[in-house]
């Protein structure tokens, strides 16, 4: 029997809770599989937090999520509080969670699914296999910001600011993943224009020297957004900032076919991680059994990687999402002469083919499936 697993559940808003069931249920069959005895706690965030305890992130689920080791989140944001100010929007419960928790890496991969070649925009371009690291922590979502007004005339300012510490260890990530994979880094940056990213681009050279086997380039962020459309193979592992990562890691996971299949894990300096599917709470979908699982579910398997070190477990949950894909497809990824299935059917579907798949992962790999 394995070490206990305690893990934190944050369902969150709109269709959150939906999505957030069926990776729960994913978890359950692993933990049941390898015999782990499991401690699951629910707790608040975002409009559901606002609504009951009028704040988007209160003290007692901060306590409970420290406590574990792993948060598994749905998704925040829910247009009632859309007027709000920042601080009274649940959206704020997420980007303090992160905050107060330490992470500063967010890694968002992106990975085409040749099963949906029939729906994904660029499935010409050939297969992709990318990570976006993005900075979460620093950048410009948390410089000083504020508006001044001056003899009348109002103006609105947030500044862009980078420590060659704050450089230094989300690079030094990036190039340990990419070490684990096809070792190439590309660092997006504006060094054409920006001050920050001329500092970016001193420290990542710097730390190029200590991972000799990964190969680096730099690309600025426009070239880089019009690459990722252009050529998406390209690209290993991705490593930029707060603002640029935010909007690069959408646009990767767009090429996949649906932002519901995007997944998403916050790391910092221990193995404690917040995981989570990449979208929002699609409000318009919430409660109707139809928002595609499959980024919480994918996001299940990055916690298995990173908090639980558990690789071969981590292939199986992705391998029973390919299965998976090849017969059944939520109303976002279907075309519009096949049959959808519910988001609840969807996570029945991953469970009986992780059931399915177990036995051979353990017997070292064998019999896995392969892509089509
Ligand atoms: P969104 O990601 O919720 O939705 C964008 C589009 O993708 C919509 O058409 C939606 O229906 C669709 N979509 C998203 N997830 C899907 C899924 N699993 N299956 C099928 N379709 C899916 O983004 P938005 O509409 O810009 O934002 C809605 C709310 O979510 C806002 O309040 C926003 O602030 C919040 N938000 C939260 C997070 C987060 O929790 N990490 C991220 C982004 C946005």
């Amino acid at each position: 029997m394995g070490k206990q697993w305690k893990i934190c559940v944050l369902p969150g808003d709109g269709i959150g809770p939906e999505i957030t069931r069926q990776a729960v249920k994913v978890v359950k069959t692993i933990a049941e599989y390898y015999k782990i005895p499991l401690e699951l706690e629910e707790a608040l965030i975002g409009g559901a937090a606002l609504e009951k305890e009028g704040i988007s992130l209160p003290m007692s689920t901060l306590t409970r999520c420290r406590a574990a080791d792993a948060i598994l989140l749905g998704a925040v944001g829910d247009p009632r509080w859309d007027d709000q100010p920042l601080a009274m929007r649940p959206e704020s419960g997420l980007y303090s969670l992160r905050a107060k928790m330490g992470m500063y890496v967010n890694l968002r991969p992106a990975v085409s699914y040749p099963i949906l070649s029939d729906i994904a925009p660029l499935s010409k371009k050939g297969d992709f296999d990318l990570l976006v690291v993005r900075e979460l922590s620093g950048g410009i979502y948390f410089g000083d910001k504020g508006v001044r007004e001056d003899s009348n005339v109002r103006s609105a300012y947030d500044i862009e600011s980078y420590s060659e510490k704050e450089i230094e260890r989300i690079a030094r990530f990036a190039f340990q993943m990419a070490e684990k994979r096809r070792k190439e880094v590309v660092s997006i940056d504006k060094a054409n224009m920006m001050e920050t990213s001329r500092l970016w681009r001193e420290v990542v050279d710097q730390l190029a020297s200590q991972f000799p086997e990964v190969s680096l380039r730099h690309i600025y962020a426009d070239h880089a957004s019009m690459e990722l459309i252009r050529n998406p193979k390209q690209f290993d592992v991705i490593l930029t900032s707060n603002l640029f990562g935010d909007l690069l890691s959408e646009e990767a996971a767009a090429l996949t076919g649906s932002v519901g299949l995007a997944s998403s894990a916050s790391l910092g300096y221990t193995s404690n991680g917040i995981y989570e599917a990449a979208h929002g709470s699609a409000p318009k979908l919430a409660g109707m059994n139809k928002a595609n699982p499959i980024g919480a579910i994918l996001s299940v398997a990055m916690m298995l990687y990173h908090t639980y070190s558990m690789e071969l477990a981590s292939k199986a949950v992705q391998w029973a999402v390919m299965e998976t894909l090849k017969h059944h497809r939520t109303a976002d990824i279907a075309t519009p002469q096949m049959e959808t299935t519910g988001t609840e059917e969807m996570g029945d579907f991953v469970v009986r083919q992780l059931q399915e798949i177990l036995p051979s992962v353990v017997l070292g790999g064998a019999n896995t499936p392969k892509e089509e």
